[in-house]
């Protein structure tokens, strides 16, 4: 299988505008665990889940954002609004002794997916630095 650094060095895009397998999420044409929804966030399980609890939460309309890299100040709101979720699901998780909110940003972030994505990653205890 392809490790999470491979997809991520496969996947630096070459289109800023090109859709992402999210988009695909957002609109339920591949099915995915939804746990939290409103009118500009989704938060759903990873597939691949690095912790008993691991979810992503993500803006419905990309709106440029591929990456947090990529971050300009009309998107301050929506930015606030995904720590925010990220916050709601720990809540609803039961993630009440900590947990991890992580943004990975380009190659050496080793990003995969060009849709932001805040990961909520808990359940477990975690190490620092992170590899
Ligand atoms: P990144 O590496 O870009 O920070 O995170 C992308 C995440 O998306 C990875 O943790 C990966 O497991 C997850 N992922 C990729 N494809 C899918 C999918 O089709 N469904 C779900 N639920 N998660 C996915």
């Amino acid at each position: 299988a392809q490790s999470e650094k491979e997809a991520a060095l496969a996947a630096i895009p070459v289109d800023g505008d090109a859709p992402t397998i999210f988009d695909k999420i957002v609109n339920k044409e591949i099915p995915s665990t939804i746990v939290y929804e409103d009118d500009k966030v989704l938060a759903f399980r990873d597939i691949s889940p690095q912790g008993p609890t691991h979810i992503l939460v993500i803006p419905k309309v990309r709106d440029g954002l591929t990456g947090l890299s990529k971050a300009e100040e009309r998107h301050v709101e929506i930015l606030g609004r995904l720590l925010y979720v990220a916050k709601l699901v720990a809540k609803q998780e039961k993630l009440d002794d900590g947990y991890r909110v992580v943004i990975n940003d380009g190659k050496n972030g080793c990003q995969s997916v060009y849709h932001i994505h805040v990961h909520v990653i808990g359940g477990r205890q975690m190490n620092w630095p992170p590899g």
